[in-house]
């Protein structure tokens, strides 16, 4: 439970080629209806609800939620390279539907990785803001 544990999902998602499934969510918690980000950005309205209550139930916070969505939906479409597409691991050629699970347990490392990074832009982010203020 956590933040890393809410980034974690944040970035599987990109990594498994989901970048449309967070540009709903962030417009989501900036304020729009759930149906109409997911009509524009090709995904459902319970993808989109299903990843903000999980996202609320790893933080205990939906405020917390919404504010690292906010802040790191950004930073991990811009740094974050997806490995897979349409069901296919390019990393291991490992197919199937349950990939960001696959990609946690098999590729941990590349995770991590990129948690770390995330991480430090938000880090940034935050100490600019302070500077600025
Ligand atoms: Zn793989």
């Amino acid at each position: 439970m956590g933040i890393n544990d809410a980034l974690t999902l944040l970035i599987l998602r990109q990594l498994v080629g989901e970048s449309n499934v967070l540009q709903a969510l962030l417009e989501h918690v900036s304020g729009e209806g759930s149906s109409d980000v997911a009509n524009r950005h090709g995904t459902t309205k319970y993808i989109v609800r299903s990843l903000r209550t999980r996202l609320y139930e790893r933080l205990g916070s939906p405020s917390l939620a919404e504010e690292l969505v906010i802040y790191s939906v950004p930073i991990i479409l811009k740094v974050v390279e997806p490995v897979a597409s349409k069901n296919v691991c390019k990393l291991c050629g490992r197919t199937g539907l349950y990939l960001e699970s696959h990609i946690l347990n098999s590729h941990r490392d590349l995770v991590n990785h990129y948690l770390s990074i995330v991480k430090s832009e938000l880090k940034k982010m935050i100490e600019a803001r302070a500077v600025n203020r």
